[in-house]
C-alpha cells in the first residue's frame, strides 16, 4: 500500500481569526489532485500549514502523512519523509549553481538517514542528474545555471521541477497561486507533471487558475470555498469550471455566510 497524506477535519486560524473549518482531504501515492477555489478562500492558508508556517495555528483536526502525525515533524523531517512543498523558491544564493544546490539538498538527506554517510559521489550525481533532465527534456546547462539569478518564471518552475524529480518524493504540493504562471511556466509544470506522474508519486496542485486544468489533468478536482472543501470530482468538474468559472460556486455556498 503507498503512501497517503490525510487532512482531517482541519481547523485554521491566523491572528485568531478562523480561516479554515474543516478541511477533508486526502491525496494518496499514483493520484493527481487539483484544489481550486476562488480567491481568499483558504487555498494558501493549507498550503502554509503543510509547509508547517507557525503564524498558522491549527486548532482541530489532524494531518497524516505516510502514518506519522505531519503537524509534529519538522519541515526537513517532512521533506525526509516523502513529501515535497514546492513552494516559493528561497531567495538566490549567490556562486551556488542549481548542480550545487541539488546535490547540497541530497546529501542532506542522505546525511539525515545516515550520519557516516559521505553523501553523493560527484559521478553518481551527475548520472543522476543527466537521467533526470533528460527525462524532463531539459538541456543539461540549466543545471550550470546559479540559482534564481535571472531565472525567469518559467525556469524557476523547471527549476522546482527538476528538484522535485531529483528528490523523488512520494506526495508533492504544488502552490501555484502567486508564481505569476505564464503560459511557459504553466508548460513547464503540466509537461514536468506529466513525465513524473506514475504509481509512485501522488501531487496535489493548489491554484485558483482554471486554466491550468487545461494542462495538467487531476484524477480528482476539489473546490475550496471559504474555508472548506465544498465540491468533490473528477474531470467533469474541471470541464465545468472551465467553462463558468466559479459564480455558481458562490451562488450555491456563499448565501449561508453570516
Ligand atoms: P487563497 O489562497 O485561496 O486565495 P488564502 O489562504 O490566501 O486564500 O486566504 C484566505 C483568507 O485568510 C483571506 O481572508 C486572507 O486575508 C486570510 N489570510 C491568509 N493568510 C493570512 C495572514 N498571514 N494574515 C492575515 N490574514 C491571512
Ligand atoms: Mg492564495
Amino acid at each position: 500500500m503507498g503512501a497517503a497524506l490525510e487532512i482531517r477535519n482541519l481547523h485554521v486560524t491566523v491572528e485568531d481569526k478562523p480561516i479554515l473549518r474543516g478541511v477533508n482531504l486526502t491525496v494518496k501515492q499514483g493520484e493527481v489532485h487539483a484544489l481550486m477555489g476562488p480567491n481568499g478562500s483558504g487555498k494558501s492558508t493549507l498550503a502554509n500549514v503543510l509547509l508547517g508556517n507557525p503564524a498558522y495555528e491549527v486548532t482541530a483536526g489532524q494531518i497524516i502523512f505516510d502514518g506519522q502525525d505531519l503537524l509534529e515533524m519538522e519541515a526537513d523531517e517532512r521533506s525526509r519523509a516523502g513529501l515535497f512543498l514546492a513552494f516559493q523558491y528561497p531567495v538566490s544564493i549567490p556562486g551556488v549553481t542549481l548542480a550545487n544546490f541539488l546535490r547540497l539538498a541530497i546529501n542532506a538527506r542522505m546525511k539525515a538517514a545516515d550520519p557516516t554517510s559521505k553523501g553523493i559521489s560527484v559521478s553518481d550525481f551527475r548520472k543522476l542528474m543527466r537521467a533526470k533532465m533528460d527525462s524532463l527534456h531539459m538541456d543539461h546547462s540549466f543545471a550550470g545555471r546559479y540559482l534564481n539569478e535571472g531565472f525567469s518564471g518559467g525556469e524557476k518552475k523547471r527549476a522546482e521541477i527538476l528538484q522535485m524529480a531529483v528528490l523523488n518524493p512520494k506526495i508533492t504540493i504544488l502552490d501555484e497561486t502567486d508564481s505569476g504562471l505564464d503560459i511557459d511556466a504553466l508548460r513547464v509544470v503540466s509537461e514536468g507533471v506529466a513525465s513524473l506522474r506514475g504509481p509512485d508519486l501522488g501531487v496535489l496542485v493548489i491554484t485558483h487558475y482554471q486554466r491550468i486544468l487545461n494542462y495538467i489533468k487531476p484524477d480528482y478536482v476539489h473546490i475550496m470555498f471559504e474555508g472548506r472543501i465544498v465540491e468533490n470530482g473528477g474531470p467533469d468538474l474541471a470541464l465545468r469550471l472551465e467553462e463558468t468559472g466559479y459564480d455558481w460556486v458562490r451562488e450555491k455556498y456563499g448565501v449561508e455566510q453570516e
